[in-house]
């Protein structure tokens, strides 16, 4: 679906330092109908990726593909930003009209869709998120999940094959990331999107298929969330958190009590203990 070539970016930073190398040297492939996570510490690089990923910066040094289009490729950049789309932290930046039915077609409309096309793709859109009941609501009214809903409706109208998430649900309550993380898994399972989620709550990354973990613009852990969250010394030593169960069997090790290693989820902990 994505593929980062040996990508260096630099920004042009004010001051004498010069360039901020934010990004450096690299490489991975996102596969189609993955979901994919990728954690690191504030400043790591994870939003200019990001960006990168779907054509909003530009490699330094490089090359990106997005479905076999260069990002360099100014012909394409409209198509690439429509084949991976992109959700913000702030539902409240990406919310543009006054209504949400207006605001779901303001993609479609910009990608010169015929009206009665529009019209399916919004409801469509609102249904996936579940939030056709609200289609003639006022956003700015709505709680954040909501509006975070309606902000990934307005991207799932332009038709993309690979949704990038950078934190999403930073901003929100429990009951709206919970409401958001739902979205999102079944975007991947049953709309069968790909997925990059940048994240730094530990809860959502067990659900991805790989986890790569980023530090000072270089993947420095890739893995399964199994694989990642059993080397828990090494997770903290690059400034993130581990689930609480992860945690917990850390520390019953530690005691000397023999216990299997990579373990994720309450139930299965429960279960060996
Ligand atoms: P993250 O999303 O992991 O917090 P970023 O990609 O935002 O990391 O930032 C990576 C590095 O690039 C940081 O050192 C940050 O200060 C720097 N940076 C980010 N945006 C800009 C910018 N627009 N201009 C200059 N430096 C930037
Ligand atoms: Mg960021």
């Amino acid at each position: 679906m994505i593929k980062i070539e040996d990508v260096t970016y630099e920004y042009n930073s004010i001051g004498e330092e010069g360039q901020l190398r934010a990004i450096r040297n690299l490489s991975i492939d996102v596969k189609r109908g993955e979901f994919l996570v990728i954690l690191g510490h504030n400043g790591s690089g994870k939003s200019t990726l990001a960006k990168l990923m779907n054509g909003l910066l530009i490699p330094t040094k490089g090359d990106i593909y997005v479905m076999g289009m260069n990002t360099k490729d100014e012909n394409k950049i409209w198509n690439i930003r429509e084949k991976a789309g992109m959700v913000f932290q702030n539902p409240d930046n990406q919310i543009v009209a006054t209504i949400v039915e207006e605001d779901v077609a303001f993609g479609p409309e910009n990608q010169g869709i015929p009206p009665a096309e529009i019209r399916k793709r919004v409801d469509e859109a609102l249904r996936i998120v579940e939030m056709t009941e609200y289609k003639r609501h006022a956003p700015h009214l709505l709680s954040g999940g909501q509006k975070q809903r309606v902000a990934i409706a307005g991207i799932l109208a332009m038709n993309p094959d690979c949704i990038i998430f950078d934190e999403p649900t930073a901003m929100l309550d429990p009951t709206g990331r919970i409401e958001v993380m739902n979205t999102i898994k079944k975007l991947n399972k049953v709309e069968e999107k790909t997925i990059v989620l940048i994240t730094h709550y530990m809860d959502e990354a067990v659900e991805a298929d790989r986890i790569l973990v980023m530090e000072q613009g270089e993947i420095v852990m890739a893995g399964t969330p199994r694989e990642i969250f059993k080397q828990v010394k090494k997770v903290k030593e690059l400034g993130l958190d581990v689930p609480q169960v992860t945690e917990l069997v850390y520390e019953l090790r530690k005691e000397g009590i023999d216990i299997q290693e990579d373990i994720l989820t309450v139930e299965e902990l429960v279960r060996l203990l």
